[in-house]
């Protein structure tokens, strides 16, 4: 380890977001990275704990004390070799994952923990910068060939993983983009889409073969997928979360996904501008207080509306660790983003009731009542509407943004594969694998909603599986636990 006790020297600090004025006037990302010297501080803050808890924390198992050492000591090849030894795509996870590392590192009992979701971005931007970013071709082919499904982090890093084992890897994707999720319905923002194309220029250029317009059981027959030695469906939770309350057909009432996706795709096809669901000028009121809640405030403010107001269901995340919550673990989405920063008023503890619609159908209004909580040992968190609280709130839109509820079922039906008691298609953790043999599921559509981190971690230990399935045993890393 380098310098001993930075933390003691030190103050923990982050990228720099351009002002709040001059970022909403576009959709580029707008943070500034610290000065190389500043980096290399922040990486010296890191006390290289006996036990690392920030390891444990991080579903890939990210080596961290390991690259924020080298960080600190300027080693910046040696620290993108031990970040990409875990993660294959830290550009990602360094702009998007809610770090839950940081939530984890032991610092963070005493002082703000250790930066590390910005210097992991830092350290994977330095290996582009530099290009010290190959492609690197298997060494042999074995012959075998893999359809992945879906081509979001979960199939991105299933695809590279398998490719690097010396299978030949087909990535099938049903928009006319690679990058499933990363695409279109992540702001852009959030993260510029060149960022994909360089990282798929190299995964093309180790052999992956890609193929966009591509849905598999809707454009493409299931049929296609026989001509493969095994399959790996990462096609996501696309089913939206509907709210079936009165008035939920009212012009104005939209799904947050539909919102974000057409703006990013119009960014990219200016014949799909007519298409922008516009918040200009509008009172928009969001629903869900998550990630994708969270881009919607973004976007209608950068659309310009009159007026942003979140609703969550959910109580204010305490600051103390200790005070007792509805849920052990507080959903790490509902923290204060960039986005609510940039002009929102944010609501706690509501639930939506009715939507009011005018004679022709368009939405005017929404009404709430205030709830809380009731907490009950050894039972489920009752929520118990507060008599009296019900109000009225004028409005133009409202983007829903209540998560989602697993895969669409088209592809589980055509293949004949089981599904578990939530709707995602049943594997376990321990292999991967379906109840037909050569298939195999990894990510959100196996998991469910979740984190894009635990989307690349999911991918590449299936990817271990499937190796293990073709070839009777596998030499790809293997994570120990993966739940
Ligand atoms: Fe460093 Fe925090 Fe991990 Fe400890 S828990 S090794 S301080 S990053």
């Amino acid at each position: 380890m380098g310098e001993l006790g930075g933390f003691k020297k030190y103050d923990r600090k982050q990228e720099i977001n351009t002002a709040v004025k001059d970022r909403v006037q576009n959709f580029k990302e707008f943070t500034s990275p610290l000065s190389v010297a500043e980096q290399q501080k922040q990486g010296s803050r890191c006390m290289d704990c006996g036990i690392p808890f920030c390891h444990s924390g991080c579903p890939l198992g990210n080596l961290i004390p390991d690259f924020n050492d080298m960080v600190h000591k300027g080693e910046w090849k040696k620290a993108l070799d031990i970040l990409h030894s875990t993660n294959n795509f830290p550009e990602f996870t360094g702009r998007l994952c809610p770090a839950p590392c940081e939530k984890a590192c032991v610092l963070g009992i005493i002082d703000q923990p250790v930066s590390i979701e910005n210097t992991e971005k830092y350290i994977v931007e330095k290996g582009f910068e530099k290009g010290w970013i190959k492609p690197k071709l298997p060494n042999y082919r074995t012959g075998k060939s893999v359809a992945v499904v879906g081509s979001g982090p979960a199939g991105l890093a299933a695809a590279q993983q398998l490719n690097r084992a010396g299978h030949l890897v087909t990535v099938f994707e049903r928009e006319d983009e690679v990058g499933g999720l990363l695409r279109y319905g992540i702001p852009n923002f959030k993260l510029e889409k060149e960022v994909i194309d360089r990282r798929i220029q190299i995964l093309e250029a180790e052999g992956i073969t890609f193929k966009t317009n591509a849905n598999i059981g809707v454009n493409v027959s299931v049929d296609k997928l026989k001509e493969f030695d095994a399959v790996v469906l990462c096609g996501g939770a696309t089913k939206a979360r509907a709210l079936n309350i009165p008035g939920s057909d009212a012009k104005g009432v939209h799904q947050a996904m539909d919102f974000l996706t057409k703006q990013t795709k119009a960014l990219f096809n200016s014949d799909l501008e007519s298409e922008v669901i516009s918040a200009k000028g509008k009172n928009v009121i969001v629903i869900g207080g998550g990630d994708t809640g969270s881009d919607c405030i973004g976007t209608s403010n950068r659309h310009g509306a009159n007026s942003v107001t979140n609703f969550e269901i959910m109580p204010k995340p305490p600051k103390a660790r200790s005070v007792q919550t509805p849920w052990p673990f507080w959903p790490l989405q509902l923290k204060t983003s960039s986005s609510h920063e940039e002009g929102c008023d944010r609501n706690w503890l509501i639930n939506t009731k009715e939507f009011v619609k005018n004679d022709k159908g368009e939405l005017i209004a929404l009404k709430t009542v205030e709830v809380e909580w009731k907490i009950i040992p050894g039972e489920r968190p009752q929520l118990i509407e507060i008599e009296g609280t019900e109000k009225t709130w004028p409005c133009d839109l409202v983007f829903l943004a209540l998560g989602f509820t697993g895969p669409e079922k088209t592809l589980p039906e055509l293949l004949n594969l089981d599904l578990d008691f939530r709707s995602n298609i049943k594997a376990s953790t321990s292999n991967y694998q379906t109840n037909i043999p050569n298939i195999f599921t990894a990510g959100d559509m196996r998991r469910g909603q979740s984190l894009i981190v635990w989307a690349i971690s999911e991918g590449r230990q299936a990817a271990h599986h499937v190796d293990a399935y073709l070839m009777g045993s596998s030499s790809l890393p293997l994570k120990d636990s993966n739940d």
